[in-house]
């Protein structure tokens, strides 16, 4: 027999008569001949909730505690598909993280898997179980529940498929797999029958949510397979893999992110060591950083720029201040109504014209670029946030996405 891994998102188990969806599909599946461990995520918007909650009691939520609180989402709805497979006459057990053998790094809300131990999990299949994994938890060495960060049911559910030898993982979700541009931003966009995994990767990173980034590259090491498809119909998905594709000689996509915001740290003096004792302790407040721009100095001083979510800027604003105080610079500036819009594609590998497309095709909408970042298959640009589903329309266009 061979083991399949499915996931699905908040969307797909949001109330009864979607858990009871979801056990019929689970079903099907395991009467198809395979064994079956799905990984659920928290039902609807209950980890939203669950965050406002903890705010309206503090302002600085224990992480610890946080992340215990959280990690009960997924329990929940990990425990409420196995009752509905059972009243179909259907034997299943559900297992939070820990039981699961799910380990992580300490790092509460951000935590990465390190191993896991699938001994229950196997031992439940061969009971002839269908095993329910609550998605986006884990456990540390000295036993402290995690969470994976936002959308981290994806990563679970890739890290099970790998750790047992699944062939394919299949991510059921609210959209029928991966599109040219986010479907909610871009009407026109069209489903991808395939993605590579760096494609994905990128997408991933720079703002597309349909998955979680760590989860792609899991998927990317341990050659998992990961089918993107929907929870409410049969139609065929998206295969993220790494197979031989079809050459595209043009952009694959277009993702946004409109988390950003922007600080510039002005007349800071270039010498040795500045950028290092900036960035250090940015770093050690557990503030990431993104994309990093240093002009050319003139007459030894030049501007430091660097980007942020918007949760992060007034943390992070409050450790830059000082030091720049220190350093004789002039002064910190925020922006934080900004945009990130970016296409994909390897197809743009060495492949001159995409970025003067793109730059001219934002300019004729009259939005203006602040800053740039490029990597071998992606080009981004920063802009101002009310501006971005207009870029990613415009951008969709000319590149001919809807095709
Ligand atoms: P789930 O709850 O199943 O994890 P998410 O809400 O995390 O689902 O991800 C699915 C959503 O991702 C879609 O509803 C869609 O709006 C969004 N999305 C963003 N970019 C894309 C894209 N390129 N293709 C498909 N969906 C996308
Ligand atoms: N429930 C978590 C979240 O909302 C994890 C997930 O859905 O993947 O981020
Ligand atoms: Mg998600």
């Amino acid at each position: 027999m061979s083991i399949i891994v499915q996931k699905y998102g908040g969307t797909s188990v949001g109330n009864a008569d979607r858990i009871r969806n979801v056990a019929r599909r689970v079903i099907a599946a395991k009467q198809a001949g395979n064994d079956v461990v799905v990984v659920v995520s928290a039902m609807g918007d209950t980890t939203d909730d669950l965050i406002k909650l903890a705010y309206q009691i503090t302002d600085k939520p224990n992480a610890r505690e946080a992340d215990v609180l959280l990690s009960t989402g997924e329990m929940v709805s990990s425990t409420l598909l196995a009752m509905a497979l059972e009243n179909m006459d259907c034997k299943a057990i559900s297992l939070s993280g820990t039981q699961a053998g799910i380990q992580t790094d300490s790092n509460h809300g951000r935590a990465r898997i390190l191993s896991i131990n699938p001994g229950r999990i196997v031992h439940e299949i061969k009971e002839g179980n269908i095993v329910i994994v609550a998605g986006f938890q884990g456990i540390t060495k000295s036993d402290d529940i995690t969470t994976l960060g936002r959308g981290g049911s994806d990563t679970t559910a890739v890290a099970l498929a790998a750790s047992l030898g699944a062939s394919v993982c299949e991510r059921y979700t609210d959209v029928e797999g991966i599109f040219t541009a986010d479907p909610r931003v871009v009407p026109e966009a069209a489903k991808l029958k395939e993605i590579s995994y760096d494609e994905m990767l990128e997408l991933a990173t720079y703002g597309s949510k349909v998955m979680h980034p760590r989860a792609v590259e899991m998927g990317q090491i341990y050659s998992v397979p990961i089918l993107v498809a929907s929870s409410f119909n049969d139609r065929p998905g998206t295969l993220i893999h790494g197979g031989l594709m079809e050459i595209r000689n043009k952009v694959t996509a277009i993702t946004q992110d409109m988390d950003v915001a922007k600080i510039t740290i002005v007349g800071v003096p270039d010498m040795p060591g500045i950028a290092a004792s900036i960035f250090a302790p940015l770093s050690k407040a557990g503030v990431s950083v993104d994309t990093i721009v240093q002009n050319a100095s003139i007459k030894n001083i030049t501007d430091l720029t660097f980007t942020v979510t918007k949760g992060d800027v007034e943390k992070a604003l409050q450790i830059v201040k000082p030091i720049a105080e220190n350093v004789g610079a002039c002064e910190c500036v925020a922006d934080t109504k900004l945009a990130k819009v970016s296409i994909i594609g390897s197809g743009m590998q060495n492949t001159p014209g995409y970025a003067s497309t793109m730059f001219s095709t934002l300019f004729a909408a009259g939005i203006n670029i602040q800053l740039i970042t490029t990597s071998e298959i992606r080009i981004t640009v920063i802009i101002a946030d009310d501006r971005a589903n207009e870029a990613s329309r415009a951008l969709h266009k000319v590149f001919e996405l809807e095709k």
